[in-house]
């Protein structure tokens, strides 16, 4: 840049350097008690931020607009940056203002980026949600290979997975992950299937991936000669991986968190569910975005955050082993059976802290006294934990039991030498116990001797100069004075008191003194002060150093913790809600004696309504067509079925009577015709490219569930493909299935095709109204009555019993068949709103028109209802 040189002051000089370097972020400059944002940045944060604008000085000639944050406050705006999809790089002063002083009244202090805050990097409590995951991931590509790695920096968690292109977008519905690093050339190829999983996408130069490179950087992070001891890992594995490592150099500085080594995931280990199928489960979020009536929100009971993240890692990836399943389903048995270690196994659990947590804070020396103390409390719940889970346990807990314990030496330190409460924060001291250290302690002693001492001389002065009101205070730019009036000040400045007291200053209504004493007495206590922090703080770097010391045993703890926490709150949830064991097997069963759905069920406990429980068994039908009118109950049947396939392998129980289950691979769910306006897609269009994702993928381990399919489109069509899509999935795909549909035509497949049945959600009509009873039953629904569904949902009376005429007249058309349903609608008698009525020659002629053209054959009974919606509107 050409800038005149007057024209750029020092600081700006220094900003514009470090924003030149850390473009593409926000830049918090520190200046004293505030990160200042200039130019652009500043613009766009105060808009982000509902802040004030205003300006600082020029910048050739213009103005520069300026905003900033106190830094006391700053967490709370870089969460709303960060959410809103910035990302900031903080800038500190790295030395004392006075040290910058020193070097010439022009001299600046330095200032340098010390970490890059994003979406996929947080680690503070208040950025974190304490029940979520915060996946950072890198995504790689070698030729056609590739490969997903992914890390949790606030618990050093890190995992790879060879991954085919097809399927990165399923994986990352699985993990949604914060972040995900991609490399520059290949961005626009991915950046779309990233941000449809709500990640931000970030490029990063090709460099980061490259494996040879990589190689060497992961075996040096790890120190290790060699990764073979951590698996064989593909090009595009070690690629990602390293990516992840690199950006995670970059965006702390060089200072890395914790991390454990990586765990290679098996393709093929975990139940597939693609995006679509989460979203329309509720698996871990409702359709309206939240926790709050997903199926995870509805059997969450852990009590402790790592619990927590642990069942959502389990529902939205459960196993398709059967041994890793039954071992884990036997850990919650063991609670559920025994019903009172659960309970004081969960009593004793709530005063466990997040330490995964609070121990990539310390690690990443952002921690303080509180994540120490957090770290002591668990030990010792944790040793108490072991106390209470006794002998003979099942071999996912007797595991977990075993990393409970033997973090004595840890435990004395921490417990000798913190306080109880310590503060949040290093700085002020006052975290350390005493008798933990002599020499603190002697300081300490000097320190509080010194405060009561001035007590004293306070009275004693107030004596000698008989000034009652005479004090002693203390302020940061005097350090200790004494205070008195002015009216009483003027004794104090003639002799013989001025010998004593000596003058500092008069304000408004005060005049200070010091002495000789005082001035000596405060060096003391300074002294004593400065002292007893510093060696606070040298005790707290040692602390910190015995905690890492013992960082991976510790993640063990927490991770056995969030073991136990898991199985004892599946077991508390499957005695309280009167779940099941599940049978599981490697067979093709699925048999499911009074399943229910537990959210839908849970809804409407509130409401004071019973949820009906329903059978299904695709043992000797694997896919079954499900009929009955809206609202019956259709799709909570089919959702409910793939719910218990999801919970059973994740190794819970699950809410049914009694189920028997075959490993299932995949799990698919598809509604028809769900309105997705929101990305400006064709509804019909998203309905056919989802099913075609089904009709492509589904193995014969694969459960499909189908909710009205073709709906989206003119009926002959739809039915003409909800009919070839069932087709193929019972002759190519060979899955098992549920597929729920108002084409009544339907039906009919199921006496032709071997391994369809036909099912319905019973009603009953009962004076004219039609009762949803909520029963699925074996056959076929006899009609759909739509009519009385819209009586229900509040239309006129005269439409529903137009209607009605039409409807009847429809039937009874095609039962007689024949030629003579052409002239079917002319022989209606026309609509008529009673009252008043209205003579049949004063209908609209368009009305008479569009009577004409209908063909009462191409109608079917919905249809017809709309066309008396249509004829009213014209009438
Ligand atoms: P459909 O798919 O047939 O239109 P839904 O499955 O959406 O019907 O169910 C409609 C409503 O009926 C649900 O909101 C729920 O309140 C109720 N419902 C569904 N299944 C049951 C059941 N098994 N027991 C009790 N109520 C149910």
């Amino acid at each position: 840049m050409s800038e005149p040189a007057a024209a750029v002051t020092p600081m700006m000089a220094q900003y514009l350097e470090i924003k030149r370097a850390h473009e593409g972020a926000l830049l918090f400059y520190r200046m004293g008690d505030f990160y200042e944002m200039f130019f652009d940045d500043a613009v766009a944060a105060a808009e982000a931020l509902d802040i004030a604008l205003t300006k600082r000085g020029k910048h050739l000639g213009e103005d520069i607009p300026m905003c900033g944050v106190p830094v006391h406050a700053a967490e709370g705006y870089l969460l709303q940056l960060i959410r809103k999809g910035f990302r900031v790089a903080i800038a500190e002063q790295m030395e004392d203002p006075a040290e910058a002083k020193k070097r010439g009244s022009k001299s600046v202090v330095a200032r340098d980026v010390v970490r890059l805050v994003t979406p996929g990097t947080l680690t503070e409590e208040s950025l974190l949600d304490a029940r979520r995951h915060n996946f950072l991931a890198a995504w790689c590509t070698v030729r056609d290979e590739g490969a997903l790695a992914w890390v949790d920096i606030s618990t050093g968690a890190f995992s790879v997975l060879a991954c085919p292109p097809a399927r990165l977008s399923r994986e990352l519905a699985r993990l949604s992950p914060r972040e995900v690093l991609l490399a520059e050339e290949t961005e626009r190829d991915w950046a779309g299937v990233v941000s449809d999983s709500g990640a931000s996408a970030t490029p990063l130069a090709r460099g980061a991936f490259d494996s040879e490179g990589g190689a060497r950087r992961l075996c040096a992070l790890f120190s290790v000669g060699s990764l073979d001891g951590f698996g064989a890992f593909s090009r595009a594995e070690i690629g990602a991986m390293a990516a992840v490592a690199e950006y995670l150099d970059l965006t702390q500085k060089g200072r890395m968190p914790l991390l454990r080594p990586p765990v290679q995931e098996r393709p093929g280990g975990a139940m597939q569910i693609d995006a679509a199928t989460r979203r329309s489960l509720e698996l871990t979020a409702a359709m309206g975005g939240g926790r709050a009536g997903s199926l995870l929100g509805a059997i969450d009971r852990t009590v402790t955050a790592a619990g927590a993240r642990l069942l959502e890692r389990r529902l939205s990836a459960p196993s398709c082993e059967l041994e890793t399943v039954l071992a884990r389903q036997a850990a919650v048995t063991h609670f559920v059976e025994d019903r009172a270690a659960g309970e004081a196994v969960r009593d004793r659990l709530r005063g466990a802290h997040d330490i995964d947590r609070a121990l990539s804070r310390l690690a990443l020396d952002r921690g303080g006294p509180r994540d120490m103390a957090a770290i002591r409390n668990t030990l010792a719940v944790a040793e108490n934990l072991a106390g209470r889970l006794g002998g003979d346990l099942p071999e996912v807990l007797a595991r977990a039991a075993e990393d409970l314990t033997g973090h004595d030496a840890l435990h004395d330190l921490l417990d000798a030498a913190l306080v109880a409460e310590p503060p949040l924060l290093v700085r002020d001291g006052g975290f350390i116990a005493a008798g933990h250290d002599v020499e603190l302690d002697e300081a300490r002693q000097l320190r509080d001797e010194g405060r009561s001492v001035i007590a004293g001389m306070q009275a004693k002065y107030a004596e000698t100069a008989a000034v009652p009101g005479l004090k002693i205070k203390h302020n940061n730019v005097l350090g200790y004075f004494i205070e008195t009036t002015a009216t009483h000040a003027e004794k104090m400045m003639s002799p013989p008191l001025s010998e004593t007291f000596i003058h500092r200053q008069t304000t408004a209504g005060q005049v200070r003194f010091t002495t000789v004493d005082l001035s000596e007495l405060e060096t003391r206590i300074l002294n004593a002060g400065g002292r007893a922090l510093e060696l606070e703080k040298r005790l707290y770097s040692s602390l910190r150093e015995a905690i890492i010391a013992e960082a991976a045993r510790l993640s063990a703890l927490a991770r056995a913790l969030a073991e136990i926490d898991l199985a004892a709150a599946l077991a508390d949830l499957a005695r309280g809600e009167d779940w099941c064991r599940p049978h599981l097997s490697t067979g093709r069963a699925f048999r499911i004696v009074g399943g229910r759905h537990p959210v839908v069920e849970q809804a409407l406990r509130k409401a004071g309504e019973p949820f009906i429980a329903n059978d299904c068994d695709l043992g000797d039908s694997p896919i079954w067509l499900l009929t009955g009118p809206n609202m019956a109950g259709k799709s909570t049947f089919l959702r409910q079925n793939a719910l218990i396939a999801i919970l059973a392998q994740a190794g819970a129980w699950v809410p049914a009577a009694e189920a028997e289950i075959g490993l299932v691979s995949q799990v698919f769910s598809r509604v028809g015709a769900a309105d997705d306006l929101a990305r400006g897609r064709s509804t019909f269009m998203v309905e056919m490219v989802e099913t075609a994702a089904i009709l492509n993928q589904a193995d014969d381990r694969a459960l499909v569930i189908l909710d009205e399919i073709g709906r989206g489109t003119a009926t002959y069509d739809g039915l003409s493909i909800a009919w070839a899509t069932l087709e193929h999935l019972n002759a190519v795909n060979r899955c098992r299935a549920i597929f729920a549909t108002h084409y009544h035509e339907m039906a009919g497949l199921a006496d032709r095709l071997d391994g369809v049945a036909n099912a319905t959600v019973a009603v009953k009509e009962w004076e004219g109204d039609v009762i949803f009873l909520h029963e699925v039953r074996r056959g076929t629904a006899d009609r759909s009555y739509g009519v009385q569904v819209a009586r229900l949902a509040g239309l006129p009376a005269s439409v529903v019993e137009r209607a009605r005429v039409v409807l009847d007249a429809l039937e009874q058309g095609e039962r007689e068949g024949g030629g003579k349903r052409e002239t079917l609608v002319d022989d209606l008698p026309l609509f008529s709103a009673a009252p008043p009525p209205q003579p049949a020659k004063s209908a609209p002629p368009e009305v008479e028109a569009r009577l004409r053209e209908v063909h009462p054959d191409g109608l079917t009974p919905r249809e017809a209802l709309e066309l008396v919606y249509e004829l009213e509107g014209a009438g």
